[in-house]
């Protein structure tokens, strides 16, 4: 098999490194030349919207698919249309993930409640929202937002005018309610071609300044009623879509209520963990299913703890002396705000676990307790 990947980012590079065991080969796209996945497999350089470059990119591939969200629907009808390759997930999903609206949209059709919002594209529209779902409020672009970027929290309503003089240009907004939550959480599922589907256990959290810090799973307590609704609203998302691969939805959970927050129709940074604590990880899994192959087992070998490495390079080697610490890094330079790698650690115990994920974090810059 060989495996077409749109973007060459570290969601590619896992990829092509879990699919080596089972024999596929990879080709990435990606306007970077420096792109991490470069480092592991063929890359070729050049923009999606350039017709040349995707005959190039698509020929003689058996699948492809995506490991960016905002490769633009164009490029996949393109690689689709001319039969060169069958694209998963299908363009819908990307389209979806791509505008927070329709995602919203999706997520109350199929019964997954969301934060009270809005759509919103003037001044005097968010004016006249933020009288009806309250402050404090997230103003958001429709498109192209991740990692916290594109969007304002609102707190008071002298803050309004400024919000809108930052984000308004886009004309496509979303406003929504702040909501308490008690913890973040994910559900990864991942849908075969036959439209079978499997689950990892739920994945608990924890963002800072829009970014994903440290991921536990199974999330903590007695999950098997979150589980048990988060599996039948992803499931409805992936049937409704047709979807292929390997899903992440990131939820809100306030008093065992899951609040839709966004989804991502790709690997995930919330299931890097699944490498060593999972019978399975999501990289092999979304493999197998964009190849048709049979879905592996998503259970979990115990309690896993993953530490993104945001910014700085920590002391490898130190982290290196942990036992039992998994250390993947990207190839990336690092850069304040960039995610340049993560550790695992998967322990039998929930607390010696958290005790082992201290230790790590007072080795890593980004993440040490003074940070
Ligand atoms: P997003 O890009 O939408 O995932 O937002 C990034 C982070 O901002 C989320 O992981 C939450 O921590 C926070 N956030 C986003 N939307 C809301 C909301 N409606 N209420 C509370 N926190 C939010």
């Amino acid at each position: 098999m060989k495996v077409g990947v749109l973007g060459g980012g570290q969601l590619g590079r896992m990829l092509a490194l879990a699919g080596y065991p089972l024999e596929m080969r990879f080709r990435f796209l990606d306007h970077k030349a420096d792109a991490p996945a470069g480092q592991v497999g063929e890359l070729i350089v050049g923009e999606f919207d350039d017709a040349t470059t995707l005959d190039r990119f698509a020929a003689g591939l058996d699948v492809v698919t995506v490991e960016f969200e905002n490769v633009p629907s164009s490029a996949l009808k393109r690689i689709e249309d001319a039969r060169r390759a069958p694209v998963y997930p299908p363009v819908k999903a990307l389209e979806t993930a791509q505008d927070r609206l329709l995602e919203k949209q999706l997520f109350e059709r199929i019964g997954l409640a969301v934060p009270p919002y809005r759509a919103v594209s003037s001044l005097d529209e968010l004016r006249g929202a933020l009288d009806a779902i309250g402050l404090p409020a997230i103003l958001k672009t429709r498109r192209m937002g991740y990692d916290g970027k594109g969007q304002i929290v609102i707190r008071a309503a002298a803050e309004i005018d400024a919000a809108w003089k930052t984000l308004g240009a886009s004309r496509e907004l979303i406003v929504e309610q702040m909501v308490k939550f008690d913890r973040e959480v994910s559900i990864l599922g991942v849908r075969g071609r036959g439209g079978e589907k499997r689950f990892y256990p739920l994945v608990e959290n924890v963002h800072r300044e829009g970014i994903l810090r440290v991921s536990r799973a199974p999330a903590s307590g007695n999950i098997a009623s979150l589980q048990a609704s988060a599996e039948q609203a992803a499931s409805r998302v992936m049937d409704e879509l047709g979807y292929v691969g390997v899903l992440a939805i990131e939820l809100f959970d306030l008093g065992g209520k899951l609040l839709g927050n966004e989804m991502a129709p790709r690997v995930h940074n919330s299931g890097h963990w699944t490498i060593e604590g999972a019978a399975t990880s999501q990289f092999e899994n979304h493999l197998r299913a964009v190849c048709g192959l049979p879905l592996g087992d998503c259970s979990a070998r115990g309690h896993a703890a993953m530490i993104n490495l945001i910014g700085e390079m920590p002391e490898a080697p130190e982290l290196l002396a942990m036992n039992g610490a998994h250390v993947h890094l990207y190839g990336k330079a690092p850069k304040p705000g960039r995610k340049i790698g993560h550790v695992t650690l998967v322990d039998q115990d929930e607390k010696k676990l958290a005790a082992r994920v201290n230790e790590v974090r007072k080795l890593t810059p980004s993440e040490s307790p003074s940070a």
